[in-house]
Formats: C-alpha cells, sequence, structure tokens
C-alpha cells in the first residue's frame, strides 16, 4: 500500500487504502450512525508509527482523526477523506504488582487494563463497559464504579508518553512537563497523541455487588429522593445508580468490595416503597466491568445528552418524571475520592458533581434519526436548569457551548495557552476542540 508520502514500508503496521482487505472493517466506529471514508488509515503497531503518521498527515495535508476504542458518540476518530490514525494495534498492557502499577497502550480498551490487573487483585478506576477505549476515556476524566474510592481514571495517570503534533515524543507527569501533565488530566486529546498511560493500582480484591430495585414511575417522585438522600451517607464502595426507562424506575448501587457489607445497604433502599422487582447479584469485579457490554455494544445508531447536578433538589425529579419519553435516563452519583483532589489540580472540572445525568437513546431505523435526536435533546434540556456543568466525554454536538459547559473560563484560559504550546496549528481539532489562540 503505498502514497507519495506514506507506505506500508515505512511501518510496523499497515497503511489501508479504500480498495483494501480490512478498510472497511477498520474505519468502522461504534454507532452506527457514523459512516465515514478516510482517505488513509494508518494502523499503528509502534510509537514509531505514531510519529510517521502525524508528519505523513501534516505533509499531505489530510485531517487527522485519533481512534482508541471507536466510542466517541459523533465517530470523532473517523474523519472524511482524511487520515485515520488507528491506535488498536498499540494494545499491550503490562502490569507489575510488587509497585503496583499499569503501563498501557494507547490503543487499549478497558477490558485489557481490568483483566491484566485482576490477575493480581489489583484495579484502577475504568468505565463500566469493557469495550470503551482507555485513551479517549482517561484523557476526558473516566468516570467508573472505583472512582468514589479511588478518584477518576485521570486521577490515577503517574506518567503519559505523548506523540505531539511536531511528530515528537515527549513525557508528562508531575516533574516532566508538569503543566502538560496537568491538561492531560480531563483535556481530552487536544495537545497530542498519548502512546502510553501509566496507571496506578489498587488491591481492590475481586468482589463485588450489583443492587437493583424496580418501582413504578407513578409515585416514584419519594423513592427517588429518597434514594438520594440515603446516597448522602453512602460509604466509598458503593456508587449509586438511578435509571428511568418504559415506565419503571430503577434505583440501586454497584458495590466493590466484600458483598456481604454491600447487602446491609440493599435494605434500606428495599424500604423506600412497594418494589415491583428487586435484583441483587454478587459478581466478580471483572463480570461487572463486562456487565453492560451487550446492552451498550455496537452497531446500533446512538445519540445522547448529559448534564452534571451540584445538587439534585425535588424539583429536578419532578421534572425528570413529569415526562418520560422513550429515552433511557440515567443518573449516577460522584462524590467520595473525586471531590477529594482540588479542583484546580487538573483539567477535568465539577468535581463537587454530586450527579451525572444522562438521556440516551438507540435505534436501528436511519428513518428515526431526527425524532429520536430531538427525544434526547428534550429530555436534558427540561434538566437544564438544574445543571451545574457537563462531562466532557459525554458531550455531543453542543460545539463551543458544550466546552464552557465543561471547563470554567480559568481552566478553559489554561487549556488554550497549552494548546498553544503544543498544538498552535490545531492539527488535533476531531474532539471536544480547545482551539489555540487566533
Ligand atoms: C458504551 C459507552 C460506555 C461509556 N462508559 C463510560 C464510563 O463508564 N465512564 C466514562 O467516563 N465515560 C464513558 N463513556 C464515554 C467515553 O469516555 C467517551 O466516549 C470516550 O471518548 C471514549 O473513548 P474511546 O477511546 O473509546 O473513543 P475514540 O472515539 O477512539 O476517541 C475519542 C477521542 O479521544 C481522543 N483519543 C482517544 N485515544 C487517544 C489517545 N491515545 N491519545 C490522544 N487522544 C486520544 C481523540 O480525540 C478521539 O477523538 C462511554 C462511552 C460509550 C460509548
Amino acid at each position: 500500500m503505498t502514497t507519495t508520502i506514506l507506505s506500508s514500508a515505512d511501518l510496523d503496521g499497515q497503511l489501508l487504502l479504500p480498495d483494501d482487505p480490512g478498510y472497511d472493517h477498520a474505519r468502522r466506529v461504534w454507532n452506527a450512525m457514523v459512516d465515514r471514508r478516510p482517505e488513509l488509515i494508518v494502523r499503528c503497531a509502534s510509537v514509531g508509527d505514531v510519529r510517521v503518521a502525524v508528519r505523513a498527515a501534516r505533509e499531505l495535508g489530510l485531517e487527522v482523526g485519533v481512534r482508541c476504542g471507536g466510542h466517541s458518540v459523533l465517530g470523532l476518530s473517523a474523519p472524511d477523506g482524511g487520515m485515520m490514525i488507528d491506535l488498536t494495534p498499540l494494545a499491550a498492557v503490562r502490569v507489575d504488582p510488587e509497585r503496583r502499577r499499569a503501563w498501557v497502550q494507547g490503543g487499549a480498551l478497558l477490558g485489557a487494563l481490568d483483566l491484566a490487573a485482576q490477575e493480581h487483585g489489583l484495579a484502577t478506576t475504568a468505565g463500566n463497559v469493557s469495550h470503551t477505549g482507555v485513551g479517549g476515556l482517561t484523557l476526558g476524566g473516566g468516570m467508573g464504579w472505583l472512582a468514589r474510592q479511588h478518584g477518576l481514571a485521570c486521577d490515577n495517570v503517574v506518567s503519559f508518553e505523548m506523540v505531539t503534533a511536531n511528530g515528537d515524543l515527549v513525557h508528562a507527569s508531575a516533574d516532566q512537563n508538569p503543566e502538560l501533565y496537568w491538561g492531560l488530566r480531563g483535556g481530552g486529546g487536544n495537545f497530542g497523541i498519548v502512546t502510553e498511560f501509566e496507571f496506578a493500582l489498587h488491591p481492590v480484591g475481586t468482589r463485588a455487588l450489583s443492587v437493583e430495585v424496580d418501582f413504578p414511575v407513578e409515585g416514584a417522585a419519594g423513592v427517588l429522593t429518597g434514594w438520594r438522600d440515603l446516597n448522602a451517607a453512602a460509604p466509598r464502595q458503593a456508587t449509586f445508580a438511578a435509571t428511568l426507562i418504559d415506565g419503571i424506575v430503577t434505583v440501586g448501587f454497584v458495590w466493590v468490595g466484600d458483598p456481604e457489607a454491600g447487602r446491609l445497604h440493599a435494605r434500606e433502599l428495599q424500604g423506600l416503597g412497594r418494589p415491583a422487582e428487586e435484583r441483587i447479584a454478587e459478581l466478580s469485579y471483572v463480570e461487572l466491568q463486562r456487565r453492560d457490554d451487550t446492552v451498550e455494544g455496537h452497531a446500533v445508531r446512538r445519540y445522547w445528552k448529559g448534564h452534571y447536578f451540584r445538587e439534585l433538589p425535588d424539583a429536578a425529579f419532578d421534572a425528570l418524571l413529569e415526562h418520560h419519553p422513550s429515552v433511557a435516563a440515567s443518573l449516577q452519583a460522584y462524590g467520595g475520592a473525586i471531590a477529594d483532589v482540588p479542583d484546580e489540580d487538573t483539567a477535568f472540572s465539577h468535581r463537587d458533581t454530586s450527579f451525572e445525568y444522562v438521556a440516551a437513546t438507540r435505534w436501528t431505523d436511519p428513518a428515526e434519526d431526527a425524532e429520536r435526536i430531538e427525544r434526547a435533546r428534550t429530555s436534558a434540556a427540561r434538566l437544564a436548569p438544574f445543571a451545574s456543568g457537563a462531562y466532557v466525554n459525554v458531550l455531543t454536538d453542543e460545539g463551543a457551548a458544550g466546552i464552557r459547559a465543561a471547563y470554567p473560563q480559568a481552566k478553559l484560559a489554561r487549556l488554550t495557552a497549552l494548546k498553544d504550546r503544543w498544538d498552535p496549528g490545531n492539527v488535533f481539532h476531531l474532539n471536544q476542540n480547545i482551539p489555540p489562540t487566533p
């Protein structure tokens, strides 16, 4: 495979052009709404490949998309007519159980990190679906079932190895390029391509408990406010979650640790009303991390909108329940170790969030696109008056307004200065973009 500037011979990995076998598979991302055709896909098998790809894209004047798990809802890793820098072959995870560290390559999926660490009873915070990419998730923050005990995924990164917009390789840690280290913990893929994350691991054991109690939507306001109030006193092993879909309100929590201790808290939830059904399941941590893999699977059309809430007053639950079209609304609790980190320590913001809300919809018929998107927007708009910001990894098509919701003004200024320093030409703009100073 050859272009005038780049050929497979220059790479440890592979160059894919539109007629090549494997091209169609490689361009596909999680959201089936995304159907873009990059001019080139560089499947990078080494850090050297990433450097070569970045330099070639600039020489060829091609727009760059960076792909790890391919889970950006907008499919930002797949540029139409540009170069997809596909990191998926760079997926190795190495664990040192003595030092409690994991070195994770930039294209790895969360499942690979969980599996390698759990062999030693260790883990670090990762998201709730194992086929999500470590890359995009961690660079935007990284919320998961361990975050209330051990902080966000980004809080556990000890160092980054990054290829810059010039194709150079740099390190970022508390000692080396500390300002870049600050920005990579929450600032997304704006500054370069991370080829390796060094994570701190924690001895979390291998056991977990999931508690879900269903109530009919009629009369669910009291259930939800009770669930909220129980959350305020919940131990850090518990991450409270709730969903509203198809006339059923489900409240519960995920517990990472000794399941017996978790079961004690389940009773409090059962007492919130007259449950229609309940599911209490002990599972291994790895099973927990894969539990939603199928329902959150590929090849389905998707759209969502989210908010952060500092507080959830009763009126917010009324707004949630008053109008419940066929989008799934979910709430997940923050707090604990997330809020222990001073807000100014990382680019990730809104550490005083108590709950994250997402209105999500999935469908298969393209004829429903406009209606589905509108429903998710309408649902989220009803909760907007209670919002206190947004999570950058849950933003979709909000544009600059979304960036302003994700970062307070002072942080945005600091992130813009970092962008000016590391990517003044905005080579990396297919992301939730922080543009350089014009
Ligand atoms: C099914 C599903 C479940 C999710 N669950 C959670 C969850 O539990 N917790 C949570 O916090 N978020 C969750 N998210 C949101 C998720 O964090 C974002 O969608 C994230 O962008 C996905 O990263 P990715 O690597 O899979 O996606 P990609 O589309 O591959 O990447 C997204 C963007 O990240 C950047 N990027 C990715 N890798 C690198 C890299 N190595 N170097 C530089 N830039 C890079 C690029 O800018 C790229 O455009 C979930 C998303 C989905 C679809």
